[in-house]
């Protein structure tokens, strides 16, 4: 089955009871044994649930993966993989990633004794110094948030593979549509399902899709055991966002790709970050590992003064001033104030979120629409 016809029919049965061609928001906390210890595959909803079930299906098969898991938030799903490890283990990370996840490594789980390296891996070559006996696992995002990098995942899965170590990648802004990571030698997928994949808005989740029997066992006790599972509403809300995740990112990459050409040639605007334009440092390998160049893009200001940028966004009449990205409407963020406000200034510099930079989730409004937009706010 090609992507689109699995967006809408992997893992979505009609209801067996009464034919109901979508699949039924079961919205039960546990399940009628027909005599004790003989249940039909569904005992409590913590356990599994049948519109969670059907949703986790539906995932593992959209990333070419044999199994899904669905978790409260992208962060719980993190935190279920990272639980993976012990006192003593070692990860390295890539340096830019989001900001959440640099939380959790070094606020939660570091104090819990697993200690973490963060290094640029642009150039894959850079991960080799830190590797010793006890690392674990490779964590990286690509593209990432918000400067647009992109990691080389084939060549980073045959550093982690030659030293059997496991490597998860962060595949939220991609989203299956545009990359498959577990194709190209991952271990473990990682969602915000917020994102893309719910794609309106209106849900918070996470999802890991892995290949492998054994790391599918541990992480599902892990869900199991520490109980951070979805409710089916919001299984039901993003199994339906997902029917439609093919023409939305169609939109999205296309609506991305006029804007940055736009951006580019406006004589206010310093710099575009969009990995489908030929100058960004990774477009050939984005343009190798990615279907599209995806729906995200930032941009700074000539003199990348804080004020212009939010007198700029303050005129936006689209694009909306708010966090998180991958839903059908545009919105806008500037990160030195808000996704990344926790990093000092000048370390923030050091890794190129400069002042004026702003952050731009491109919606499918019509484009015409949004050009108007960006033209009256950077005019
Ligand atoms: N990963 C990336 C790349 C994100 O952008 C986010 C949220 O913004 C997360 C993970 C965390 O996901 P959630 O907000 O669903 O917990």
């Amino acid at each position: 089955m090609k992507f689109g016809t699995k967006a809408i029919h992997a893992g979505v049965k009609a209801d067996p009871a009464t034919g109901a061609i979508m699949t039924p928001v079961y919205q039960t906390s546990t399940f009628v044994h027909d005599s004790p210890g003989k249940h039909r595959g569904f005992e409590y909803s913590r356990i599994q649930n049948p519109t969670r079930k059907a949703l986790e299906d539906n995932l593992a098969a959209l990333e070419n993966g044999r199994f899904g898991l669905c978790f409260s938030s992208g962060v719980a799903a993190i935190d279920a993989i990272i639980r993976l490890f012990r006192p003593g283990d070692e990860i390295i990370s890539a340096a830019d990633i989001y900001g959440g996840s640099y939380r959790l490594f070094t606020k939660v789980f570091a104090s819990s004794g697993i200690r973490f390296h963060f290094v640029p891996m642009e150039d894959p070559e850079k991960i080799r110094p830190l590797i010793t006996a006890k690392t674990r696992l490779i964590w990286i995002e690509t593209p990432t948030n918000p400067l647009m990098k992109i990691i080389d995942i084939q060549k980073v899965a045959d550093i982690a593979r030659e030293h059997g170590i496991l490597l998860a990648v962060d595949n939220t802004f991609a989203t299956p549509f545009l990359q498959r990571p577990l194709e190209l030698g991952a271990d473990i997928v990682m969602h915000s399902v917020t994102k893309y994949l719910g794609g309106h808005s209106d849900v918070v989740m996470g999802a890991v899709v892995v290949q492998e029997e054994g790391l599918k066992k541990r992480l599902t006790f892990i869900q199991q055991a520490c109980g951070a599972i979805p409710g089916p509403q919001d299984c039901f809300l993003v199994l339906r966002g997902i029917k439609t995740l093919h023409v939305r990112m169609e939109r999205h990459c296309a609506n991305a790709e006029q804007l940055a050409a736009f951006l580019k040639a406006h004589d206010a605007v310093d710099r575009v970050f969009w990995p489908g334009l030929c100058d960004h440092p990774g477009h050939e390998t984005a343009a190798r590992q990615m279907d599209d160049f995806g729906g995200m893009i930032s941009f700074t200001l000539k003199g990348d003064r804080k004020e212009d940028a939010f007198r700029l966004m303050n005129r936006f009449q689209l694009f909306t001033i708010a966090e998180s990205l991958g839903g059908v409407e545009s919105l806008c963020g500037h990160p030195a104030t808000m996704s990344h406000a926790a990093i000092p200034r000048e370390e923030r510099l050091r890794s190129g979120i400069r002042d004026s930079l702003i952050r731009l989730s491109t919606g499918i409004e019509d484009i015409g629409d949004l050009i108007a937009d960006l033209r009256q706010a950077l005019g």
